[in-house]
């Protein structure tokens, strides 16, 4: 793993130490939780395929719980699997009681419906929020187990004393994954918010006006010092491989003297992302055995 310098800029978002401090809450919970049943809770991950950064980010969420004391399950199928194989899996750990979170790392291959699979993971176990029924109560403005990248972008905003309400918000990409549950978490703090995309005509336009600006593209320095509102809060979330080095969607070096805050990547959206996801897990098993 890239070591990364300690940030002492206070315009950067440190995602790693805002890790490391629900990591620590977590681990606290985890003891707690134990005390109190007996046993640690569970989270099962399946991987599907050799794609590389998906094994890396699957062996991070492997450390993170290592780290908490979650026992972690480790599932791995071929690429070319049959969607039905892994519904059956899913099945499976659906009804083992000592399972209290299912993780389905994506992106899956191109044959097999996401969409589909995350409809079969318990509500309950969802620890990623990717089932409709708990996209379905964030979209209410009941927020349960939303998705952890967004929630992590939430949690920085609080952590930072900033106030979403009444601010305008630009989110780029519209994915189930980032994009959307982002664009409706901040509505449900009461954000001016507008969503762009690969079809959005003339993006500059638009971002220019954010005062909050997320950016889930996955294209790597799209975002320009020119498309930056000055004193803006900008959440860099895209994540492009190249050469062994991960970059960001925003052209950082070029943005920061206008931000006030920004996140950059790696050591932003990511780590905060997967100690989420370990909260997530806890809050699940306490949930299946009644302690919540
Ligand atoms: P996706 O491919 O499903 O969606 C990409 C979105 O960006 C789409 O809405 C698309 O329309 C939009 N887009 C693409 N090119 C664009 C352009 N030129 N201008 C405007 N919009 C454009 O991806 P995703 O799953 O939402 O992930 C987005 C990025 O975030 C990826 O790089 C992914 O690796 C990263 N990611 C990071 C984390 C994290 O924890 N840091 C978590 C999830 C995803």
């Amino acid at each position: 793993m890239e070591q990364l310098p300690e940030v002492t800029d206070p315009r950067i978002i440190d995602g790693r130490k805002i890790a490391q401090e629900i990591e620590a809450r977590v681990k606290k919970d985890v003891e707690g939780f134990v005390s109190e049943m007996g046993v640690k809770p569970v989270l099962a991950t399946i991987l599907v395929g050799e794609h590389p950064p998906s094994k890396l980010y699957v062996k991070l969420k492997h450390w993170a719980c290592k780290r908490v004391g979650i026992i972690s399950e480790d599932h791995k199928f071929p690429s070319e699997v049959a969607q039905d194989e892994i519904i059956k899996l899913i099945d499976t750990l659906n009804v083992r009681p000592e399972i209290h979170g299912i993780l389905v790392q994506l992106p899956l291959p191109k044959h097999i419906d996401e969409r589909v699979v995350m409809m079969h993971i318990a509500p309950e176990k969802d620890v990623d929020g990717f089932n409709p029924l708990n996209m379905g109560k964030m979209l209410i403005g009941h927020e349960g187990l939303v998705p952890c990248t967004p929630k992590g972008i939430v949690l920085a905003l609080s952590l930072f004393n900033i106030d979403p309400q009444g601010k305008e918000v630009v989110v780029v990409g519209h994915s189930n994954v980032v994009g959307k549950p982002a664009a409706i978490m901040l509505l449900n703090r009461n954000a001016t918010v507008r969503i762009c995309h690969v079809f959005t005509k003339d993006l500059k336009s638009h971002t220019r006006d954010a005062d909050i600006l997320i950016v889930a593209a996955g294209v790597r320095g799209l975002i320009k010092c020119d498309m930056v509102k000055e004193g803006a809060v900008v959440f860099d979330v895209g994540i492009t491989w190249f050469d062994e080095k991960v970059y960001g969607d925003v052209d950082f070096e070029d943005v920061l003297p206008k931000v006030k805050l920004i996140s950059p990547v790696p050591g932003g959206v990511g780590p905060m992302t997967i100690a989420i996801l370990m909260e997530h897990t806890v809050t699940a098993a306490k949930k299946q055995l009644k302690l919540l």
